[in-house]
């Protein structure tokens, strides 16, 4: 346990304190943990959307195969589509962390 100084009224007090005795105005660490968690679950939220877009790109890549003996062209196509979701997906997943 250590004292912190109010962001408000700069009166000390504990960081235990979930607010400032005098003035009222919420502790920096309890600032923190608010935005941490709003900020774990985007996190969450958007792997799993970039999850689900690189699941769509294999899809989409393995469609591609089967359809190239067809010999239309339409396979190469998916493949090229399915491998430029799956870079999306990686540059996603890893802008979201980074
Ligand atoms: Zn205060």
């Amino acid at each position: 346990m250590s004292l912190i100084n109010c962001d408000e009224c700069a009166k000390e007090f504990s960081d235990r304190a979930t607010a400032c005795p005098n003035c009222g105005n919420p502790t920096m660490i309890e600032n923190r943990g608010y935005f941490d968690e709003g900020r774990a679950v985007t996190i969450q939220k958007t792997f799993k959307i970039w999850k689900l877009v690189k699941l769509l790109s294999w899809i989409t890549i393995i469609i591609g195969f089967f359809s190239l003996p067809n010999g239309e062209g339409g396979g190469v196509v998916l493949i090229v589509l399915g491998i430029i979701g799956l870079i999306i997906g990686k540059l996603g997943a890893w802008w979201t962390t980074g």
